[in-house]
Parts: C-alpha cells; structure tokens; sequence
C-alpha cells in the first residue's frame, strides 16, 4: 500500500454483497475498507433463502456456483447467522404444472444440482400442513436459509484484521478515492461499489430499479414445516418486467416462526405497506397453507430489490474507470449469490480467470450503445 492510501480495495457497502466482497478479497490477501452509512438496505430486509434459481442459464450457473460456495462456510456460521440445510419443496398445484417441474430438474442436473420430483402423497406426507391435493412438487435438498444481515456481519468479523469498516456516506467517487459526506477521503487503488439502488446516484446514471417486496411473519407456534415452500409459478412472478405479483413462498424461521412472501411491484418508492398487495400476497399463502388463518401475524414490511434491466447482476469494471468495480443488481436473489459474486469480482481483481464464465455478468454491457460503442 503506498502512502496516503487507506487500504488495496475500498468496498463501498456493507449489505451482503459488500461483506461478501470484502470476505473473499481478505482471503485473496488484500487489505479492505468497507464504507457504510448504516441505513437498511435489502440485506436487512430479506427472505435469506439460498435458493438455485433457474430461469435462464446464467442465473442458474451463478446460484449453482455460489450454493456451492456457501456449502463450504455454513457449517463454520455462528448460531446467530441461523443457517438451516432445509431444502426447497417446489409446489405443483396442477397436474399440468409437473412439467414445469421436470424441466426445472433437467435443467439443475446439467448443473449437478440433485432434485427429486415428488408425488400429490408424497408431498402431504412431508408437508402435512400443505393443503391436500396439490399436484405434486419438487424437492431440491441443496437449498438452505439464514439469516442474511447477521451473515453479512460475521463474513466481516471472519476476515480478520484484513478488513476494517467505516461508518460514512459516500458522496461521490474519484479516480482511486471515496470522499465521504463528512468530508474525509478515502484513497486505494480500487474500489468497489456495492452499495445496492444507492450506486445510481454515485454513478449518476440509471442502472438500477427499485421492486418492491413485502414480508410477514408470524408469532411463534410448534414447528411444522420442514422445507422453503414455494410455488412453481415463482418464477414467472419474480420475472414479470412490470406490474404487480406475488407468488406462495414461505419459510419456516428456526424460531417457529413463518416468514411469508413474496410480493414484486415496481415504481412503489418508500417502505410503506401496499395493503392491497400484503392481503393477495397473504391470501395466496393462505391458499397453499389453510393453517394460516389461525396464526398471527406480528409484523409486516417491505424492501426495495435493485433490480437491472435484464435481471442478471452487475458484476466488473466500469469500462470508463478501469480503477472501479461494480456488484450491484442482484434483485431478489444476492443472498444467494453474494459468494459466487464475490468470488468473480475477486478473480477479475486479480486478473485470473474466473471459475464460471462471467461474460453474462460484466458491468459494461449496461453502458454499451446500440451500435456496440461504450459510451
Ligand atoms: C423482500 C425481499 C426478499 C428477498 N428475499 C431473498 C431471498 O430469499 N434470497 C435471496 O438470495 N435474496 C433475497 N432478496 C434479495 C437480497 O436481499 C438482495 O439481493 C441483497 O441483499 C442485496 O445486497 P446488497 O449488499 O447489494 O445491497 P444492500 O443490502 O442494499 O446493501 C447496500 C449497503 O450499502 C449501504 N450504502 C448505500 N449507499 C451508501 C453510500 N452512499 N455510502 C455508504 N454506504 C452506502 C447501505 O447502508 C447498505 O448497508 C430479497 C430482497 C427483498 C427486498
């Protein structure tokens, strides 16, 4: 580190993929700032569920990767970051909807991802509180859940004296440096922005859209459900480009608790609850989950999923500022993608190749006009 320099890389963020970044960058033997200005931001608050998503091949290609990586932390995690190992159960609720289900399976088997399709009696026999006659399902064991926000604060606390946090607003961004709202700057020759919707106004461009989500959970009650439970019609909700979903998707929390979502609408700025999207969101868990309307409910909220206009995240350079790195837009998947994601940023950092292609990922392609130039 030359003088007057604060570390090798300055991570502007600390939700999980700042964390994430900062992690792996430690482990590759780097010295790490990380700048937050501690306002919640989507990490805090999430659903946590480690998921393999697959609707399109460089989504699955990344959560498979990153499922991978994660595979080698939980079992180190701390009580408090509340991973579980419980898999996912892909709901059917028609016959027709088997289909989706097989597909869904061919397509994680070429990743190595095992999933088993399971029957109508097989999926009342594991999830007995499921409303009878449902189609049949899913079961992708690999899948887990955990608690996100204290995750991103013990990825911080493993990386050891490598990694050392301010408390600050970044305002705007200098070649090699970070000046802060309160006046400091920070100086290293490379920093990475992965301070989520916030990044736009720092690049002073519209890379990211807000989609808002809404979460409810329940009391606690004796545990009765095992696995994730979503629905296959979740992703096709989850990748509506516009308009207002929501799709079954619940979880069971290892305090007893149901953790229920998920709502997607754009253009809703703000934290406040759209009641007519919390009561379809609710209705339709209600729908798979009839016990529902026994429980109570003891808190609702909402979070702002930086979304980019072709769902994948912004992972690599900017092409005009070869000193800045960008990890952004990971919409509703970065807990499970934060390794993985972390993992590239780091390889491009270091100049090696990355472990899984990451030309689907690169930040420049949100900057490249029409006729191929960057602007
Ligand atoms: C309702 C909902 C449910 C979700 N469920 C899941 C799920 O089940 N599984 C999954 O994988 N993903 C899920 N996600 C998505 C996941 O939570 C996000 O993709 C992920 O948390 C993004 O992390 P991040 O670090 O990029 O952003 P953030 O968590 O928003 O972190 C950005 C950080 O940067 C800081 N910051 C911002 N601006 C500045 C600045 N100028 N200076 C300094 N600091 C700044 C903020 O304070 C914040 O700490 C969900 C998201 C929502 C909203």
């Amino acid at each position: 580190m030359s003088g007057g320099q604060v570390a090798d890389v300055i991570v502007v963020g600390a939700g999980i993929i700042g964390a994430a970044c900062a992690w792996r960058l430690a482990r590759e033997g780097y010295r790490v700032r990380v700048v937050d200005n501690r306002r919640p931001g989507a990490t805090a608050a999430g659903m946590g569920h480690l998921v393999c998503m697959d609707d399109n091949p460089a989504e699955l290609a990344l959560s498979a990767y990153s499922l991978q990586l994660w595979r080698g932390v939980t079992e180190r995690m701390p009580a408090h970051c509340a991973w579980r190992g419980c898999g996912t159960l892909w709901l059917a609720e028609k016959p027709e909807e088997m289909a989706v289900a097989a597909l869904k399976r061919a397509r994680l088997a070429e990743y190595g991802v095992a999933a088993e399709a399971l029957s109508s009696a097989q999926i009342a026999e594991r999830e007995p509180m499921l409303r009878t006659g449902l189609a049949g399902g899913l079961q992708v064991p690999g899948d887990g859940i955990l608690y996100a926000p204290n995750v991103a604060r013990w990825l911080l606390a493993d990386a050891g004296d490598a990694v050392s946090v301010s408390i600050g607003e970044a305002s705007a961004l200098e070649e090699g440096a970070v000046l802060l709202r309160e006046g400091e700057r920070l100086a290293a020759p490379r920093v990475v922005l992965a301070c989520g919707l916030q990044a736009d106004r720092l690049l002073a461009r519209p890379l990211l859209k807000a989609k808002k989500g809404h979460l409810a959970i329940t009391d606690r009650y004796p545990q009765r459900v095992r696995h994730q439970l979503v629905e296959l019609g979740y992703g096709a909700s989850a990748h509506a480009s516009d308009g207002t979903s929501v799709a079954f998707n619940v979880q069971a929390r290892p305090t007893g608790q149901l953790l229920i979502g998920s709502s997607r609408q754009f253009d809703s700025p703000g934290g406040a609850l759209d009641m007519s999207v919390l009561a379809a969101m609710l209705a339709r868990a209600q729908r798979f989950l009839p016990a529902l309307a026994q429980m109570n409910i003891i808190r609702c909220w909402t979070g702002q999923r930086a979304a980019s206009s072709d769902g994948l995240p912004l992972l690599g350079p900017h092409p005009q500022h070869p000193w800045l790195w960008l990890a952004l837009g990971h919409e509703g998947l970065g807990v499970t993608t934060a390794l993985g994601s972390a993992a590239l940023i780091a390889a491009q950092i270091g100049r090696r190749r990355p472990e899984i292609d990451d030309t689907p990922y690169l930040a420049a392609r949100m900057f490249a006009t029409e006729g191929g130039r960057h602007e």
